[in-house]
């Protein structure tokens, strides 16, 4: 690992985390590289208060491992699983994860724990940063992503600026827009949203409503995942083919949705469901394709390219941006 810093030359890093719902990733950043990194269980269920001492140890460790020292760190960036109070840093609702975290205050522990600045963003806005400063979306001024996991997750960049809104949510709703009038309750309180009728979140409700479930292979399995819904519609079991075409069409309207929402010339695919991209890409280039809006050409898709690095891979960019000089500064090269 020294040499692989040597090689990359000197310079601060910074301390970045990636708090998702099931695992909490932590990454050693400079250069738009991962330097290190490592995976601690989130316990999500117990509120993050409790998760602070975790989450200090395992920088701590990388940057022993690293041969370096708080004094080398220029600041913290965290990606969380929520909407984020740009300005305050303040998180402003909890869904069932970290429920205690709109009520802590994560720059006053940065300051107190390590004498660092700290910036805080959504995650899926997050990994669009990254990918959009040192993945798929390199170069692109206009763009948007979805992440097909637990939940749908979505954001924006226009114009080449991070579109954020008044308060946070602008963009990264795009897994509630309705795509079913009057369908499933979903947990933000509207109805027929995509993330309703097609997350693994949902999976668990959605699988029982077909007639071919009980005679299913599916139906042995709980929690019920699309890792195993695209492996038993590849092996031809009607009720996975059923659960897989839905769910395809559902983020092919999410990805029209989108499309005529914000103009983008990509649209970057990710998240842990995009294991099973050879299927879903091509379905979902089809879809758009025959159903979106642009009579100026196509848009691209394409998949993540750092995948759940992503997050991660932003941090420098985020920390510049709410910390640095001017606005919107270039990628964090030095
Ligand atoms: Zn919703």
């Amino acid at each position: 690992m020294k040499e692989t810093i040597q090689k990359k030359g000197s310079g601060k890093v910074v301390l970045a985390c990636d708090l998702g719902g099931t695992r909490m990733k932590f990454g050693i950043v400079r250069g738009g590289g991962v330097l290190a990194e490592t995976i601690e269980p989130a316990r999500a269920q117990e509120g993050l208060a409790p998760q602070l001492l975790v989450i200090r140890a395992a920088w701590l460790r990388l940057l022993e491992r690293l041969h370096l020292g708080i004094s080398d760190c220029v600041g913290i960036s965290v990606s969380f699983p929520s909407l984020i109070d740009a300005t305050t840093g303040r998180v402003l609702a909890e869904y069932g994860k970290y429920a205690d975290a709109p009520r802590l205050d994560l720059r006053a522990w940065a300051r107190a724990e390590f004498g660092l600045p700290l910036a805080i963003e959504n995650d899926a806005r997050m990994a669009l940063i990254g990918e959009w400063r040192a993945g798929a979306g390199r170069g692109v001024d206009n763009l948007v992503m979805i992440t097909l996991g637990t939940g749908l997750g979505t954001a924006a960049v226009i114009e080449g600026r991070v579109l954020r809104g008044r308060h946070g949510q602008a963009g990264v709703l795009g897994g509630h827009l309705t795509v079913r009038y009057g369908g499933r309750k979903c947990n933000c309180g509207n109805l027929g949203c995509a993330e309703a009728e097609a997350s693994t979140s949902f999976l668990g409700e959605l699988g029982p409503t077909l007639p071919e479930f009980d005679a299913s292979p599916l139906r042995r399995v709980a929690p019920l995942n699309y890792g195993l819904v695209f492996q038993s519609a590849a092996a031809g079991d009607p009720c996975a083919l059923r659960l897989r075409d839905h769910s395809l069409l559902v983020w092919g309207a999410l990805a029209v949705n989108l499309i005529h929402a914000y103009d983008p010339e990509l649209l970057i695919l990710g998240g842990g469901i995009m294991k099973s991209a050879d299927v879903i890409l091509p379905a979902i280039e089809r879809y758009v394709r025959d159903c979106a809006h642009t009579p100026w050409g196509r848009v691209k898709i394409s998949a993540s390219k750092l995948e759940d690095r992503a997050a991660l891979v932003g941090a420098e960019w985020l920390l510049a941006e709410q910390y640095g000089r001017g606005k919107q500064p270039r990628a964090g090269r030095e």
